[in-house]
């Protein structure tokens, strides 16, 4: 295989996501995601008024501007508000503290109506909703229930704007399928990747379309309609060959076959982690999970920023020569898909070991 050929990505990406744009990191590539959206309707509306984006509570979706516009975590982005632009908040579906005050199953997804509500009065100005499909990363490892997904996509199409999915954390088998979008059949018009796509080895991102936005760029030399952003390192070589190597021990290794096993052991050992009085949540899907450590599980109480509680956690399981990282004082688990089972169990007994000295 070249060097470079989208074709690898292409048969494993969701159907109809036919065209690659290559970059270098996961903030790139969903930069690039959001200028094609803006692009796709200066480019095939009359009058167009499609300007702006709807992205999640807590969303991460890297350090450039304009991820940064499409990102809520505080901490991150307060210092760049005054030079960020507007985007629509709706709410992602954290339901250990549900933002509408409800609780799943019962809300039956209530807050897909909000995001129905907001698509309906303001549909004329929506040029994408952007979301991490599966779970929120940086905010927390805030796993969405089944069905939301796909609730999105249903609303995005009815109400005509493009969904662009960030999967540059879910991507590459974390969730259990090759991405978070395969588990409810959803096919986005923008797919973004980086992370796993190289098994993290060397810096390459891409930005996957559909045949619909792509042939949007098309047209005439003196139209000036085609993309006009690159890097110096676009579509690396040796990225790219790491790439396909990564891919090539997918299938020599069938990755995902073997990861159930250890998706379900992962999950046994959580549940022994579970009934420790300081773990207020625990949410895992496929391989990753955030433990959420609260002062008071009765009132979800959390323990005050100060006391670091996570870090220490984390700095704990150093000294036993495990290292996790915190997400304020969620502990998140998210071992290399090859870990074996023995070292699951390691992980998971350091980790229980170390909140029980920890948090008080
Ligand atoms: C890490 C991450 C990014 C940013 O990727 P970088 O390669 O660090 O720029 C964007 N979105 C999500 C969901 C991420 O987890």
């Amino acid at each position: 295989m070249r060097a470079g050929s989208p074709r690898r990505l292409t048969a494993i990406a969701p159907k109809g996501l036919t065209k690659v744009f290559y970059s270098d990191d996961g903030s790139t590539a969903v930069e690039i995601a959001l200028k094609m959206a803006f692009q796709y309707w200066e480019q095939t509306k009359k009058k167009n008024t499609k300007k702006k984006f709807i992205a999640f509570t807590g969303a991460y979706h890297g350090d450039t501007f304009g991820s940064m516009s499409v990102g809520e975590i505080d901490i991150f982005v307060r210092k760049y508000r005054p030079l960020l632009f507007e985007t629509l908040r709706a709410p992602y579906p954290y339901c250990y503290r549900c933002p509408l005050k409800m609780s799943h199953p019962g809300c039956k997804t209530a807050c897909l109506g909000v995001l129905e509500e907001m698509l309906r009065e303001r549909r004329g100005e929506i040029a994408a909703c952007v979301i991490e499909p599966g779970f929120e990363g940086a905010a927390g490892m805030i796993t969405a229930p089944p069905g939301f997904l796909k609730g999105v996509r249903r609303l995005t199409r009815k109400y005509g704007v493009l969904m662009i999915a960030d999967e540059v954390a879910a991507g590459f088998g974390r969730t259990g399928h090759m991405f978070a979008c395969n588990a409810e059949g959803v096919s986005p018009d923008l797919l973004c990747l980086a992370k796993g796509l190289t098994g993290g080895y060397l810096p390459l991102a891409a930005t996957l379309a559909t045949d619909r936005v792509y042939s949007a760029f098309l047209g005439k030399h003196d139209q000036f309609k085609a993309f006009f952003h690159g890097h110096t390192y676009t579509g690396n070589p040796l990225g790219c060959v790491a790439a396909i190597a990564n891919l090539d021990v997918f299938e020599r290794e069938r990755t995902l076959d073997a990861l159930k096993g250890r998706i379900s052991f992962l999950r046994e050992l959580l549940d022994d982690i579970a009934d420790l009085p300081h773990v207020g949540d625990i949410r895992q899907t496929g391989l990753v999970a955030g433990i959420e450590l609260v002062k008071d599980r009765a009132t979800k109480e959390p323990y005050p920023a100060n006391e670091r509680v996570g870090h220490r956690v984390c700095m704990e399981a150093r000294k036993s020569g495990l290292m996790i990282r915190p997400l304020g004082d969620t502990i998140v688990l998210m071992p290399p898909l090859s870990i074996k089972g023995h070292e699951l169990k390691k992980m998971a007994r350091i980790t229980r070991e170390c909140i029980e000295r920890i948090a008080r």
